[in-house]
């Protein structure tokens, strides 16, 4: 599938298009790998909390004369691991790029990034879309340097009274991800760019927590309908002779599906009307909902490419054997299934984060699983999300929720008040378990407790034991009722209501 170097479109012309047309989509994703510091200098990547603009900068990315560029061997692993995850081919060689363009964020004037000898090349993701497996072919993925960020002041950038350029981001390492036009509805993509997160995460290569993570550009044509076989391929020359738009800023899953099925509607429109789609760069106006055109597409020999001379070939070819990678997400839901008795949900609840499948495994060895399952699973993760809260942001307190499921399956503390009282007030607030059991009077009543509870309830509500012995269901409710409220809920209600049967009885 690799085909490269790519041709220029710009000049062929729409084919024409029926009443029946069939989307196509590909895309081209940018993610910020996760190093410590930039691809070519050693800047660091994390932006301190109020960082003055143009601090986190030092000669080379900010491209003063004669500041040489040193490649991150992190960024290299990080996008090995990420050839391996998607089955792509990684060369002996790799080699780098200028691709030469003008515009203020970015500091050299060209932008390094990779050509002809792409760090990954043929790879592919298998996605489910509404349960079907669909596979996407990844044509090529290569690193390359961010730009800078621009801020215009006062307005958009018509309006702005100035632009005020900020370094701080110039060469924090970047993958591009070019997919195979083999999307067939926005759903696709956003299940895709779903995906594709999934993994990069448990590759710990990549944090989609962190502001402008994602980047998607996406690039869409409409063909006849007639031309899309049963396997969904469509044929490369018509593919060729397709003109598209490429969409640019879309920033989301949400935000690309949106965007698409926007953009297929208005080329539909645009063919309703007689007239031919325009090869074109356009822009996702997220707070409007649509896409305006920016600018008639750049073609290839616009960037006049050439070889940095400054960065010699990378010897590559040992990396794929000598480099791990941890189980992916698929695997590890498989094996969830299989090892621990999980139905799909559950297992793809489990699995949805690397954090949330470790914590669930180390639990899961510890007790019964079915137990770990529904603690993880429904009680905390429901709780987390609840509060718009990751498991990695109460990374530091695992092992308290732990000690909680273990009060639980030790009898220590009733499910009811684990669930209800315990958890939440240990995710309001910073305590652990036992104190918040202590607090509460929450531990689990003795027995000595409850019956003498039982006692009490017999003998201070006769109405209820008369109701009773005259056949009154809903009596022995209420007396359950009265000795929960008496062990402040830390009783068993199915163990009160046989203790009650059985002192009635007697
Ligand atoms: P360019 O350099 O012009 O961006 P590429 O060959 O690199 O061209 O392709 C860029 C993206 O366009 C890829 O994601 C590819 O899947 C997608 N693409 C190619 N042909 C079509 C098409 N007919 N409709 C939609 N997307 C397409
Ligand atoms: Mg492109
Ligand atoms: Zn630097």
């Amino acid at each position: 599938r690799f085909r490269w170097p790519a041709h220029n479109r710009s000049a062929m012309s729409t084919q024409a298009v029926s009443e029946e047309t069939a989307v196509v989509i590909g895309l081209e994703v940018h993610v910020q790998l996760e190093t410590d510091t930039k691809i070519f200098c050693g800047c660091s990547t994390e932006p301190a909390d109020d960082e003055a603009p143009n601090t986190r900068t030092c000669p080379t990315c900010l491209g003063l004369p004669g500041a040489l560029p040193v490649i991150n061997e992190a960024a290299v692993e990080a996008a090995v691991k990420v050839g391996k995850a998607i089955d792509a081919d990684i060369p002996e060689t790799t080699t780098f790029h200028r691709k030469n363009y003008y515009y203020p964020d970015l500091p050299k004037n060209f932008q390094l990034t990779q050509y002809d000898a792409p760090i990954c090349a043929n790879g592919e993701l298998e996605v489910a879309v509404d349960g079907e497996p669909r596979t996407i072919g990844i044509t090529r993925a290569h690193i390359e340097e961010d730009p800078g960020s621009l801020q215009h002041v006062g307005g958009s950038i018509e309006s702005a009274t100035h632009t005020l350029v900020n370094y701080n981001r110039a060469g924090t390492p970047l993958m591009e991800i070019v997919t195979e036009p083999d999307f067939r509805s926005p759903a696709e993509t956003r299940a895709f760019l779903a995906k594709l997160e999934e993994v990069l995460e448990y590759l710990g290569v990549f944090d989609p927590g962190r502001d402008g993570s994602l980047r998607v550009d996406a690039n869409v044509s409409l063909v006849d309908a007639d031309a899309v076989a049963a396997d969904g391929s469509v044929p490369t020359p018509v593919l060729e002779s397709t003109n598209r738009a490429e969409v640019k800023n879309i920033s989301s899953h949400k935000g690309a599906e949106k965007a698409l099925a926007y953009e297929a509607t208005r080329q539909r429109n645009v063919l309703r009307r007689g007239r031919e789609i325009e090869q074109e760069t356009r822009h996702w106006d997220e707070g409007r909902g649509v896409t305006v055109s920016m600018r008639s597409k750049e073609a290839e020999k616009d960037y006049r490419y050439f070889r940095e001379a400054d960065l010699p070939a990378l010897e590559v070819a040992d990396w794929r054997e000598s480099i791990a990678i941890p189980e992916l997400p698929d695997a590890r839901r498989e094996r969830f299934r299989e090892a621990y008795g999980l139905d799909r949900e559950s297992a793809s609840k489990l699995t949805s984060s690397k954090a949330v499948a470790d914590f669930f495994e180390d639990v899961a060895t510890e007790f019964d699983p079915e137990l770990a399952a529904t603690w993880v699973a429904d009680n905390l993760l429901g709780e987390l999300n609840y509060r718009e809260l990751a498991i990695t942001d109460v990374e530091g307190r695992l092992d308290e929720f732990t000690r909680l499921i273990g009060l639980v399956d030790a009898g220590e503390v009733t499910v009811k008040n684990a669930e209800e009282v315990v958890l939440r007030e240990m995710l309001d607030g910073a305590d652990d378990p036992d104190t918040v059991i202590e607090r509460e009077g929450l531990g689990k009543a003795g027995a000595g407790e409850v019956e003498s509870a039982v006692d009490a309830a017999i003998d201070e509500n006769p109405e209820a034991v008369t109701d009773y012995h005259d056949g009154d269901e809903g009596a022995i409710n209420f007396l359950v009722g009265q000795v929960m409220q008496a062990t402040g809920g830390s009783a068993d209600p199915g163990q009160v209501n046989g203790l009650l049967r059985e002192q009635l009885e007697e």
